[in-house]
């Protein structure tokens, strides 16, 4: 396991981080949202290296397995966005299952019918099997989503373990509505509309967007 997730997933550009204990005046990240942000992630190049990935995915199931004890429990792996089933896939692998994994297709608070993706978890779920939920990164929007995702499990047969696996919590929340949430990073990242944004007040620059971030042009990771 990787004696430090947070400086190992910077290093990759996968996570990035205002330094509140350094310069006030570096710059700070605007999100596709145009919000201004003390942090971002991305999360997809995590499946460029599959290797890293491969090693990662390892690291998230120890931590799983050190809380739920038999890791053979897990019988199904569902992840809670569409870019995190390749990472469902890598899981189900290394728990030796036949790679049994889904998606539902939520997004803050409500099924989105018109994306004809089903609203259900793409997976056969059989009566009393236990799940585990996974997702890239964890959200506020994310957490929101998880009483109808439970609902929706429970109405299929199954049980949701009380975890959801991440590599990166960027909520702040640890636990509620009825998770623990199991993170290799935690790490709230604060979003606020430019007018409102503290550390354009205290002279630091709005730098970049990661719309079309180019890692080694990004200015946020000139030392
Ligand atoms: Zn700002």
């Amino acid at each position: 396991m990787h004696l430090d997730h947070k400086e190992e997933l910077a290093k990759r550009g996968i996570i990035w981080f205002y330094d509140y204990s350094g310069d006030p005046k570096k710059p700070h990240a605007i999100l596709h949202s145009g919000r201004h942000s003390d942090g971002f992630t991305r999360p997809e190049i995590i499946t460029k290296d599959p290797d890293f990935l491969n090693e990662i995915c390892n690291d998230l199931i120890t931590i799983t397995w050190s809380k739920i004890g038999n890791i053979k429990r897990i019988k199904k792996i569902l992840s809670l966005d569409l870019r995190s089933n390749i990472i469902a896939y890598n899981m189900a692998l290394r728990l030796g299952q036949i790679p049994q994994y889904g998606n539902t297709c939520l997004h803050g608070g409500y099924v989105i019918e018109e994306c004809n993706l089903p609203s259900r978890p793409s997976m056969d779920i059989r009566t009393g099997e236990e799940i585990l939920l996974i997702t890239n990164f964890f959200s506020e929007t994310i957490f929101s989503d998880i009483p109808l995702i439970d609902s929706i499990i429970m109405e299929s047969g199954g049980n949701v373990l009380p975890y959801v696996a991440t590599f990166m919590n960027q909520s702040g929340i640890r636990t509620g509505n009825n998770k623990e949430i199991l993170a290799l990073v935690n790490r709230k990242i604060s979003k606020w509309v430019p007018d409102e944004c503290p550390l354009c007040k205290n002279n630091s620059s709005p730098a970049v967007s990661i719309k079309n971030w180019d890692f080694s042009d990004c200015p946020l990771y000139l030392k």
